[in-house]
């Protein structure tokens, strides 16, 4: 609940070495550094931090003790808040939020009672051994027939908000199919493939105790005896590059080689296997953003006319979500998401948002189960947006302000 988030306790507006030394580590802080520039922001990322929040004077980021001495370290102003340690398993305010057991119940129950349009399946297991499951949808049997938007939530452990929506996505079409024409033409002619929580070891963990743990990470067991790599620094494309970190108790820990973890390799063959994807969509929380690659590096995409689909398809989306769209680098650089790798191996047009709330100030990464409907609200056009555009994404040019219809190849 906002509550929750509001009743954060300010320990120290300015930070103060001498007041912080006593039985901090395993406490969790909202750190607000004060930055001037990207390069600045840059700075922080490649600190191994994962900045949750961009604001136009600083960013914000959960983190740790050790952080925050980095951050000292490197000579930023900030101020910390200690987050609440009291916590629940999905207490009940947050019942509505599904843990590993419920999702996988509840895709099964899509494909149960619309076994005429929805099937289940499993891209792999986690690192523990839990099901990485899935759901696809559409009105043709023949898997990998027809143009195929991907869905998936949960890379991160502690952004819940981000397995809901895909969730609640995946019920949207299956209920709707036989009563909306809309909604019935566009799975007659496209395929939605959905795998909503691809970290479920890390989301688990995260709740696995009277407390959330602003877990982020997988729960690989490093060999320093830390734990956890950053699922979202995995992947191929600029691997261990800038805002990933070589350091393993990092939150941005990259892992030892791109695509070292089950989950990641999973993400990577099923995709590879999805022969007309042509779209993807990657839900993270928070900040509202539309982000598109590259993230790795401030260059663009090499091809012109893509970084136009790009522009266009994600200020398209953001005008129902009312998100704010840009380049993923242009809020920091951060090596080895999925959408730079989607892109650059397989030319799917990419996206990661970052949704509800919009900081950290106003629920962060547990904004409780009234941000659900809410969210999914927002966000339900432009996925259908996305779901349509798989035929042909270069059709999004044709629609923009500026028709630059001799781009389109
Ligand atoms: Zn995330």
């Amino acid at each position: 609940m906002l509550k929750r988030s509001v009743a954060v306790l300010f320990i120290s507006l300015i930070w103060n070495v001498a007041g912080y030394a006593r039985n901090q580590e395993n406490k969790i802080f909202s750190v607000r550094a004060f930055v001037k520039s990207s390069e600045e922001r840059n700075k922080i990322a490649n600190a191994g931090i994962a900045i949750d929040k961009v604001f136009s004077d600083s960013v914000g980021f959960i983190g740790t003790e050790d952080e925050i001495k980095k951050i000292k370290s490197l000579g930023f102003n900030f101020k910390v808040m200690e987050l609440p340690q009291r916590g629940f398993d999905f207490p009940s305010e947050d019942k509505a939020f599904h843990n590993h057991t419920e999702l996988i119940s509840a895709l099964n129950n899509i494909a149960k009672q619309h076994s005429e349009i929805a099937q289940r399946f499993s891209i792999g297991k986690s690192l523990e051994g839990r099901e990485i499951a899935g759901i696809r949808i559409s009105g043709k049997a023949k898997r990998d027939s027809l143009p195929t938007a991907v869905f998936m939530g949960g890379h991160h452990a502690r952004e819940h908000l981000s397995i809901e929506i895909p969730l609640k996505i995946a019920e949207y079409l299956a209920n709707n199919y036989q009563t909306n024409s809309r909604i019935k033409e566009l799975l007659d002619t496209r395929e939605v493939v959905i795998v909503p929580m691809v970290n479920p070891d890390g989301a688990e963990y995260d709740i696995n105790s009277d407390s959330y743990k602003y877990w982020r990470k997988n729960r690989r067991k490093n060999s320093d005896g830390t734990y956890g790599v950053d699922l979202n620094r995995n992947y191929g494309k600029g691997f261990g590059g800038a805002g990933s970190s070589s350091s393993s108790s990092s939150d941005t820990y990259h892992g030892v080689s791109a695509f070292s973890e089950p989950e990641t390799q999973a993400v990577r063959d099923w995709v590879r296997g999805r022969k007309k994807a042509t779209v993807l969509l990657s839900f993270h929380t928070f900040s509202e953003l539309v982000l598109w690659p590259f993230g790795h590096t401030n260059d663009e995409v090499p091809s012109q006319v893509d970084q136009l689909v790009f522009e266009t398809m994600g200020k398209k989306m953001a005008t129902w979500n009312k998100y704010t769209p840009q380049k993923s680098s242009a809020l920091y650089l951060a090596a080895g998401d999925t959408t730079d790798w989607a892109y650059d191996e397989l030319k799917i047009f990419a996206f990661t948002f970052e949704l509800s709330p919009d900081s950290m100030f106003s629920g962060g990464f547990y904004p409780g189960a009234t941000a659900i409907e809410p969210t999914f609200n927002a966000n339900i056009e432009p996925a259908l947006y996305l779901i349509d555009k798989a035929e042909n994404p270069y059709s999004a040019l044709k629609e923009g302000p500026n028709d630059p219809l001799q781009l389109i190849p």
